[in-house]
């Protein structure tokens, strides 16, 4: 199994790489003519080109490119040389050295934290010491560095071929589900990296996996499966190594299952190709594996014929884990050939090697051959000294080392997992942190949204009730300016029709009284003088209307309250109207008492003649006038009823309002000035009262106003 893995390990490093005649030659150029990084690249792919089969040329190119990277000072290249330096001396099996510049490259890679160079690195110190120093141990700690960088570096590739490599070391140790596992594992990683070789890579360790464990025809499979791939491959790149291995798998597995000629075949193709590629390991693995047909076919000649071959080029190429297998095939073909003993001392060189390599498996293999050969010879002390090798070794193998490995296995798995579940955890809390993050950036998002909105609004409702401000100042001022024009209007209309009509009539009798004054008889005379003085009274009331209306207007009107007796301001408005009331042949009824009222004795007086006088226009001749008084609380209420016309409800409204156009003559034809009641309105208001009207159209009207009540004690000046 041993001689599989180290196959299987080298071209694990192999897999990856394309070589080829053409490209080596324009590197080869490239190398001429360039300096610095370029020269340095190309002979660092060079070295890695020729690193299995041509140690010089891939020492030369390592050490020329190491040269140049410090000629440049490129750290980093330098490192790189050094670790291809290390790899040219391990693939010429000279592993002292190769690590020694494997750990020089290691400290330069980890001051550059290149972590894809120290996976790489630690890859190839774990193989070296799985299959030189065969210290499990130290091959699980370089594999465990390695799967460590290169997850840090996230190469996935990289990966690939660590788990792949362990996957070998859990086969070959006898652990098959965990070898299953990390091909799983391997494969998981290789399709990450999207690397088709690594697919292919992936088949052959299954098909090495099932031949393990005794399943021939799905080992084929396998092997069949990695062979097409491999195929493929090669047409791309020209690089047939991943063929060959196939064809030697496959010849294997065909010699297991009897079917020697099939295994022959394949052989053939294997060692045909090898010998292209100029891969002395490759044929020296197959030359062995023919070896080992011919003899299943008791060709001993000529399976000794190819062990010699396969021998001479172990020794060319150093392969020193390659020498325990091949001893024991001669001793296993001398012991058939009954050359017993050549077959012992073939067995035994075979078993030096095998310790010096701690190769327990061929220890055990080769004790139960020397066993069975000195059974044939009778010598049955030795037979069972053997036996008894082979049985400590057995246990050895499978108890000892194998649970050691396994613990160790366990371990390293453990670690991985942890290593894994803590990168997870590590990218869930970025994860969160993250989110979170961005949740906070959210929510400051809306709270600013927010903040806006409630500004904008702010601002909107301030504009709004601005604006509505505005327009109930507009309003009000164009209701200012309305009544301003409808006073006015209202003055105007006044003067031109109210003052000047009546005075036709006063000029018409003056003008009679002046030219035909001595035609008059007396009685005509004083008829005429009495309507003249009627006329003029009416002017005069008409007029004192105007000029108080006119002065309460600009605001020039005195307003002097004081505490006066009602019942006299009432006799001194009667007075004036006693006449009018009487020629339309009405009765005053006062039962209004006499309560003290604090008011202006003018505005008084100009309220009361107002309301009387309108009760006597707009009421029939025989009616009745009552004036009546109420207090309510600090106030008097004072109501003048007449039994006359009444106003209609729709006009009550605005009867007080200078806007009012609702003007009707007396019942005798009186005219008025439709400002009367404006005025009561302006001096009742001026005392801080309320003036009203309740009435019925046809039965009469009933005005009332409230002014305040007077200071009985403080009553100097009450008549
Ligand atoms: P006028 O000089 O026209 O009487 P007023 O302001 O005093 O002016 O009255 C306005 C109008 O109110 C009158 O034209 C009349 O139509 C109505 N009015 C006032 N007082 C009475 C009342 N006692 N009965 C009926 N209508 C009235």
């Amino acid at each position: 199994m041993r001689k599989y893995f180290i196959a299987v390990s080298i071209l694990l490093l192999l897999c990856n790489f394309v070589s080829g005649l053409n490209t080596r030659d324009s590197l080869e150029s490239v190398v001429q003519n360039s300096t610095g990084k370029v020269k340095t690249e190309a002979l660092l792919e060079l070295a890695f080109m020729t690193r299995v089969n041509d140690f010089p040329r891939s020492h030369r190119y390592a050490s020329e490119a190491l040269l140049e990277s410090r000629r440049t000072g490129n750290r980093e290249q330098e490192a790189s040389a050094l670790y291809y330096l290390g790899m040219a001396y391990y693939y010429n099996s000279q592993i002292d050295t190769a690590m020694t510049f494997f750990r020089r490259s290691c400290v330069m890679a980890e001051a550059q934290n290149n972590h894809k160079l120290l996976g790489n690195i630690y890859l190839l110190m774990g193989s070296a010491n799985n299959i030189y120093y065969g210290d499990l141990e130290k091959t699980f700690d370089y594999y465990n560095q390695s799967i460590h960088h290169f997850l840090l570096a996230e190469n996935y590739r990289g990966l690939g071929a660590a788990y792949s490599s362990l996957s070998n070391i859990f086969r070959v140790n006898g652990s098959y589900e965990k070898s299953l596992e990390f091909i799983h594992r391997a494969s998981s990683n290789y399709r990450k990296a999207d690397y088709r070789e690594g697919e292919a890579w992936i088949y052959y360790l299954t098909g090495l996996l099932y031949n393990s464990v005794g399943l021939y025809d799905e080992s084929e499979d396998a092997l069949q499966r990695s062979l097409d791939l491999y195929r493929e491959i090669s047409a791309e790149n020209g690089n047939m190594t991943g063929v060959a291995i196939c064809l030697d798998q496959l010849a294997t597995v065909s010699k297991k299952k009897g079917e020697l000629s099939k295994a022959r075949q394949y052989n053939h193709r294997a060692l045909e190709l090898h010998r292209q590629g100029d891969s002395r390991f490759g044929i020296s693995t197959s030359l062995k594996y023919r070896a080992d047909i011919e003899y299943r076919d008791r060709n001993y000649q000529y399976a000794l014929f190819c062990l010699d071959s396969s021998l001479s080029i172990k020794k060319s190429t150093n392969d020193l884990m390659g020498y325990a297998s091949v001893y024991e095939l001669y001793g296993l073909i001398f012991a058939e050939d009954g050359q017993y003993r050549r077959a012992i001392d073939s067995l035994e060189l075979g078993m030096e090697h095998a310790r010096r390599n701690d190769q327990l498996r061929h220890i055990m293999d080769i004790n139960g051959h020397l066993s069975d050969i000195y059974q044939k010879l009778d010598d049955f002390d030795k037979a069972y000294h053997f036996l008894n090798e082979q049985r400590k070794t057995a246990d050895s193998l499978y108890s000892t080392k194998v649970t050691r490995n396994m613990i160790q296995l366990e371990t390293l798995y453990e670690t991985e997992k942890r290593k894994e579940r803590i990168h997870k955890l590590e990218q869930e809390k970025r994860i969160t942190e993250l989110s979170l993050a961005r949740e906070k950036q959210f929510r400051y998002f809306l709270i600013g949204i927010l903040a806006l909105s409630l500004i904008i609004m702010v601002l909107f409702v301030f504009f709004y009730r601005a604006k509505n401000r505005a327009h109930q100042a507009l309003a009000r001022s164009k209701e200012i300016s309305d009544e301003a024009n409808a006073a006015k209007d209202k003055f105007f209309s006044i003067i031109a029709h109210d003052l000047r009509s009546p005075f036709n009539g006063i000029l018409g009798m003056t003008g009679i009284l002046k030219d035909r004054y001595d035609d008059l008889d007396k009685k005509e005379k004083q008829k005429m003088l009495a309507a003249l003085h009627d006329s003029l009274h009416k002017y005069y009331e008409l007029l004192n209307n105007l000029l108080e209306w006119s002065r309460s207007q600009s605001g020039r009107i005195d307003f002097s309250p004081e505490n006066l007796r009602f019942d006299s301001a009432l006799q001194d408005v009667l007075k004036l109207l006693s006449n009018s009331a009487a020629q339309k042949n009405m009765k005053i009824i006062n039962v209004a008492g006499s309560p003290t009222i604090h008011a202006d004795r003018n505005m008084l007086h100009a309220i009361l003649r107002n309301l009387i006088s309108n009760a006597v226009k707009y009421s029939y001749p025989g009616g009745n006038i009552r004036i009546g008084s109420e207090k309510q609380e600090d106030k008097i209420i004072i109501s003048v009823s007449d039994s006359g016309i009444g106003i209609p409800a729709s006009r009550k409204d605005r009867l007080f309002h200078i806007t009012s156009t609702y003007r009707i003559n007396g019942t005798s034809g009186e005219s008025g000035s439709g400002l009367g009641l404006i005025i009561c309105k302006e001096f009742v208001e001026k005392h801080g009262g309320s003036i009203g009207v309740e009435s019925e159209p046809g039965k009469g009207s009933t005005f009332y106003f409230s002014l305040p009540a007077g200071n009985n004690a403080l009553g100097k000046d009450q008549q």
